[in-house]
């Protein structure tokens, strides 16, 4: 079955397991994007609840 398949984010290192057999860091599933313009949001949010550093 395909749709198991898994990313290292650090070195793109497509692997089954969950964690990376490069760098030995968290893998995230293939196929959802985890990194997507939900960061442009993400800023609108963190300043509305007055998350200005
Ligand atoms: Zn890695």
């Amino acid at each position: 079955m395909s749709g198991r398949l898994r990313r290292c984010p650090r070195d793109m290192t497509y692997t089954l397991l969950p964690v990376c057999p490069a760098c030995g860091g968290p893998t995230v599933p293939a196929h959802p994007a985890r990194f997507s313009p939900s960061d442009s949001r993400g800023r609108y949010r963190r300043a509305a609840r007055g998350w200005t550093i």
